[in-house]
């Protein structure tokens, strides 16, 4: 993720500046539609609840996921603009590593976001994007209107699916042409986390790059080996983890508001 602005380095929240940042830049080229700047700030606030960090199930889940990418016949790793203004690097070298080609899939279409997406891709060292307007597209009836075509060599073809950051509505209407769908969302309560087969509960900037360290360490494994991890997963169980988490944190807080008042000095870096 790279950004025009400069946030000190020893800012509290600089991390999650630098990611905002790279949302407005995203909304700026056309990358991001204007929903998607709403849909980062829920992101935000879970983030918080979360504790902005990798947790133990979203390590799990994020294992589960690059397994049966790599088991799968015909992965695909579905792309929309906030996915591809914040981590366009590691969705190229995911593509790479699992073999799942990316396709754009837009719930507001405009061409010229298609090919700023397309163009952010290309730079980041992708070859090919499926799904574009001047590919062939197949209509599959119970995927709602503005999604519904897809990609004949992607999303129509694709035993697995990676969703990041998708909406409900289209979770539910994957999973009901037998799609097995994979997505992130750092809301363990939306539809789309309780709908898919493997949820990340952890913000893409960090989901993706860990998926990436996964798939390099993993893609030589035997195919006993990966499907055993997904045989070992359970999404609803890793869910429920996941809320657990969210209130022990809380519950953390509320018996010591004063911790959150760290002195500035705790944040400086090592020089
Ligand atoms: P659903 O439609 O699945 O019930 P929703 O209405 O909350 O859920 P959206 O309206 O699409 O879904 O909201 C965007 C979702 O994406 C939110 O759940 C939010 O937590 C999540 N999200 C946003 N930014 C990020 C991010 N950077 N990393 C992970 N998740 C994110
Ligand atoms: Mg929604």
């Amino acid at each position: 993720m790279k950004v025009k602005i400069e946030v000190p380095s020893d800012h509290p929240r600089r991390v999650s500046l630098e990611t905002r940042e790279a949302i407005i830049e995203g909304h700026d080229s056309h990358v991001v539609a204007t929903a998607g700047l709403l849909a980062h700030g829920r992101g935000e606030a879970f983030d918080y609840l979360i504790g902005e960090k990798t947790t133990e199930p979203a390590e799990n889940a994020a294992r589960a996921a690059v397994a049966a990418m790599l088991l799968a016949k015909h992965p695909v790793i579905s792309v929309n603009g906030n996915a591809c203004a914040l981590v366009p690097d590691e969705l190229v070298e995911l593509a790479e590593l699992t073999k799942a080609p990316l396709e754009v899939n837009l719930f507001y279409y405009r061409k010229d976001r298609e090919d700023a997406i397309k163009d952010m891709l290309v730079k980041a060292g992708m070859n090919e994007l499926l799904g574009t307007h001047d590919r062939p597209s197949i209509t599959i009836p119970e995927l709602s209107s503005n999604r519904r075509k897809v990609d004949p060599e992607g999303i129509g073809s694709a035993d697995v699916v990676l969703v990041p950051l998708e909406d409900g509505d289209r979770t539910e209407d994957l999973k009901d042409i037998d799609k097995f769908v994979i997505t992130i969302d750092l809301n363990p309560m939306s539809r789309t986390a309780v709908y898919s087969d493997v949820t990340l509960v952890d913000n893409i900037i960090r989901a993706l790059p860990l998926m990436v360290k996964f798939a390099r360490e993993m893609k030589n494994h035997p195919r006993e080996e990966l499907r055993k991890i997904i045989d070992g997963f359970n999404n609803d169980e890793n869910l429920a983890m996941s809320v657990r988490i969210i209130m022990e944190h809380l519950d953390a807080i509320a018996n010591d508001v004063s911790s959150l008042r760290k002195k500035k000095n705790d944040f400086k870096v090592d020089e």
